[in-house]
């Protein structure tokens, strides 16, 4: 309820004429005087209007009419002051009916009388709620640029006109190693772009400046970036421009791109190495299959050098026929050892001598290593024990690791050499391979077992050699490490635990079968039956040949025999046909059947019968006699 101007004194002449009125009037400051007693004298416009008040309605308020209780409450102590002669500020929010809260500064200053005695006071109300909801908005603003530019997984770069650095954020900080400090305000150019690049990325800019078309804004490029210790790197960058009345900022994101073109060159590598890998296991299997194919003319072989030497013997020819039957031998060996690696067996352990793979081993690639001028040479202590272990597998691992040592040493000028020691070590068996070669980069040495690590060109190296090596090692209980010896070269040194076992000694030559007869000799290769006859007519055995299953079927039911020493494979019955055959039709013959196995490639496991027994081309005269002899 507004008063009524007779219920109050009238107001003390305060020092206001008409030209200050008017001129306060105009003002958007909300203005208003006040006498000692706290009543209003007068409010400009901008505070009636404000407050809806009639223009002079409200002569002879109080304060606390005119503001409210609440403000009232709060400004009293500006009032107070403002009466004992201090000019009192206040800013916060205040409710406003009309208007919703509002931010305002009060201004409580006192009004004097000419010779300075206190009349009243003024009240200056300057609203600043836009202002305030200006900051308040763009420091929320300024927030979440601040989380996104800080949080971004790329590196966020701003420059201005000048190439300057505005904003550097934490990933480029951790990309470039450079601290935001040290780089704002910073030419750009200057730090990041690589020397050789320098001149063209400011005459680019210098360019674009001018007026020049873009030649990078709004467009992923990857360039090359110089990194604080000096490192160059390649990563990606997408730049925007933005036009602020200051000026062009240019913002940049960048992307680090090194680990990606590592996982890139990673990727090509493997699968240039798979691609390595599978032609090798192509070649492996070809090689294994040119092997197998030798069989049995290797069998022929060495079956009629054992004879030639036999029948020479004491004779100027006995020389001669031994060298052969020696090459004949060497060769079955290294056919063997090729089976022996295509074999996809299940690990056997048996008591081996590390030794004698070492010597295979050697044996298996003698050749080559003469080829390449390498000397090999072979110390084992006798003190060794024994290995329980897969043969086949052991040779594999040596015959990498000889392999690894004749590529190393093909580039050396000088004497090339490579020494395999077998010793005990403690309970266990070392067998070490060193080369006088370049030896394994300190870089890289950690590297070398790892499955397509390699450092040998496309098509040369595949880089499982070794990893193989170390998966065999670690299958046996054992391992295997590369050591850097003093006197350089390399040195990769398997250790194995020691079999308590010990290898069985080959046995003594049979004596000449005690089972004597009738045997059927089937296979369809002439000369193997030819051999395998002349070997058994010598320890006394009388024989018959068939050259196919269905004739060796016939004759078996036609005519008694003691023993059958048969092939497996054969076109029609093979050899497998005729032990059941014989199983069933002769069960008596059955224990005495021998198969000739030379198969391991064929594409059907073979389902050999467990009665039968087996001896494995090419063999060895001993080999056929000693089973023969077993025969009982
Ligand atoms: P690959 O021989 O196919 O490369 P490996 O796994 O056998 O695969 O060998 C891996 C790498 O180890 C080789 O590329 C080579 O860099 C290194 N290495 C192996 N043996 C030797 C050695 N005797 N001397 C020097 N470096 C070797």
């Amino acid at each position: 309820m507004c008063p009524t101007r007779s219920e109050h004194p009238a107001a003390p002449p305060l020092p206001l004429d008409g030209a200050a009125r008017r001129l306060l009037d105009a003002l958007p400051l909300r203005a208003a005087l006040m006498d000692r007693t706290r009543r209003v004298v007068y409010a400009n416009r901008a505070l009636t209007g404000f407050a809806g008040l009639p223009r002079r309605g409200y002569r002879g308020w109080t304060e606390q009419q005119l503001v409210g209780d609440a403000l009232w409450r709060q400004s009293r102590h500006l009032a107070a002051a403002a009466l004992a002669g201090r000019p009192a500020r206040w800013e916060g929010r205040v409710p406003s009916r009309r208007h919703g809260p509002r931010h305002v500064v009060r201004h409580y200053v006192p009004a004097r009388a000419r010779g300075g005695r206190i009349l009243g006071y003024w009240i200056f109300v300057l609203d600043v709620t836009d202002r305030v909801e200006t900051e308040r908005r763009a420091d929320a603003t300024e927030r979440l640029r601040a989380a996104i530019v800080d949080g971004a997984l790329d590196c966020v770069i701003a420059i201005d006109e000048e190439g300057l650095v505005r904003e550097w954020n934490p990933a480029a900080e951790a990309t470039f190693g450079i601290a935001r400090a040290s780089m704002i305000g910073k030419p750009l150019g200057d730090v990041i772009v690589p020397e050789r690049h320098r001149q063209a990325h400011a005459s680019g800019f210098a360019r674009y400046l001018a007026g020049g078309a873009p030649r990078i804004l709004g467009r992923r490029v990857e360039i090359e970036a110089l990194r604080a210790n000096g490192e160059e790197f390649p990563c990606e960058l997408a730049v925007s421009e933005v036009r602020l009345a200051s000026g062009r900022i240019f913002v940049a994101s960048l992307r680090d791109l090194t680990s990606v073109r590592a996982a890139e060159a990673e990727l090509a590598r493997q699968r240039a190495s798979l691609v390595q890998a599978e032609r090798m296991s192509a070649m492996g299997s070809l090689l294994a299959g040119v092997a197998h194919e030798l069989n049995n003319p290797l069998s022929i072989v060495i079956g009629q050098a054992a004879m030639l030497a036999e029948a020479t013997e004491g004779s100027p020819h006995a020389a001669r026929a031994a060298k052969v039957q020696d090459a004949a031998d060497r060769c079955a060996r290294i056919v063997r050892t090729f089976l022996a690696m295509a074999r996809q067996k299940p690990p056997r352990r048996e008591p081996v001598s590390a030794e004698a793979i070492a010597r295979a081993a050697i044996e298996l690639l003698a050749y080559g290593l003469r080829s390449d001028g390498i000397e090999v040479t072979l110390d084992a202590d006798p003190a060794t024990p024994s290995l329980s272990a897969d043969q086949d597998q052991l040779h594999q691992v040596l015959a990498n690791l000889l392999t690894n040592a004749q590529a190393a040493l093909r580039g050396r000028d000088g004497p090339r050499r490579i020494a395999v020691t077998v010793c005990p070590e403690g309970a266990d068996v070392r067998i070490a391979v060193s080369d006088n070669g370049p030896g394994v980069a300190a870089a890289i040495a950690e590297r070398v077992f790892e499955p397509f690590f390699t450092t040998k060109p496309v098509g040369q190296g595949t880089g499982i050699g070794l990893a193989v090596c170390r998966s065999i090692a670690i299958a046996h209980g054992g391992g295997i490490a590369l050591e850097s010896p003093p006197e350089g070269g390399a040195r990769f040194v398997l250790r194995l635990p020691g079999s308590p076992l010990a290898v069985a000694e080959p046995e003594a030559q049979p004596q000449p079968a005690r089972l004597r007869g009738r045997v059927l000799v089937v296979d369809d290769e002439p000369g193997i039956a030819e051999v395998v006859c002349d070997i058994l007519r010598t320890d006394g055995w009388e024989t018959a040949v068939a050259h196919d299953g269905n004739a060796a079927i016939a004759t078996l039911a036609a005519e008694r025999f003691d023993a059958v020493l048969s092939d497996v494979r054969m076109p029609g019955q093979d050899g497998i046909a005729v032990f059941h055959w014989i199983a069933a039709h002769r069960p008596g013959l059955a224990g005495r059947v021998v198969l000739m196995s030379g198969d391991v490639m064929g594409s059907a496991p073979l389902a050999l019968p467990e009665a039968a027994r087996l001896v494995e081309k090419p063999f060895e005269p001993a080999e056929l006699r000693r089973v023969m002899a077993s025969l009982t």
